[in-house]
């Protein structure tokens, strides 16, 4: 599916801006940086589809992509706003919270999350906070190590292992995660699969 059309449909800054919820949404989050906008598009195989980032922190907004015909699209990916932005002011996160706890809990068509950690960093503290809010709106997410070419074979090994030790301690079961390389094009396939997967 991702061979054909894909559109950029809205922004939405609030939730008042959701478009209808008219096809099944599959979610990417993650801290600022951890090459969400390289990955979106290195899935969908568009170079400029998702902009990549210079001003970290600076978008707050979900934004929605249309994959398929845009009168009825297969699948919608959202690009949910970075977070984790050391120099982020205090009301900008609590914005963010607001918006990304709402959304959440309330989009019954959102059938599973991303979730884009760095592999040269692992989870951290704020991970640890999206995870909670996924925990409890009950949305399913998998991980998604990303930059795997920018650490060795055998750190890649660890820091994978050392998340999944993290998330078993969480409390909604988790698959395996997925290793991917923008710049490579590792793990692609599978995070392809692992898209298509969350629509049945
Ligand atoms: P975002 O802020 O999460 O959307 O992150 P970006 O996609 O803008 O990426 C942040 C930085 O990491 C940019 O300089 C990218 O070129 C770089 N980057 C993203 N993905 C990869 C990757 O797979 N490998 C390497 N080596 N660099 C990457």
């Amino acid at each position: 599916i991702f061979a054909g059309p894909i559109a950029f449909l809205k922004s939405a800054p609030d939730l008042k801006f959701l478009p209808d919820p008219v096809a099944k949404e599959v979610a990417f989050a993650g801290r600022s940086n951890v090459g969400k906008s390289s990955l979106l598009n290195a899935l969908t195989n568009r170079n400029g589809l998702a902009r990549t980032s210079n001003t970290p922190g600076r978008t707050q907004e979900l934004n929605f992509f249309d994959v398929g015909d845009p009168a009825q699209p297969l699948l919608r990916l959202v690009d949910m706003p970075g977070y984790g932005y050391a120099r982020a002011p205090k009301d900008m996160v609590r914005k963010w919270r607001f918006l990304i706890n709402d959304y959440l809990r309330g989009r019954a068509v959102l059938k599973r999350t991303l979730l884009l950690i760095d592999s040269r960093h692992g989870i951290k503290e704020v991970d640890h906070d999206i995870m909670k809010m996924l925990d409890d709106a009950a949305v399913s997410y998998r991980i998604v190590l990303t930059k795997a070419d920018k650490v060795k074979a055998s750190e890649l090994a660890a820091v994978a292992d050392r998340t999944m030790q993290e998330i078993r301690k969480r409390p909604a079961a988790h698959p395996d995660l997925l290793m991917t390389s923008s710049e490579k094009g590792m793990g692609i396939p599978e995070l392809r699969a692992a898209v298509i997967d969350a629509l049945d």
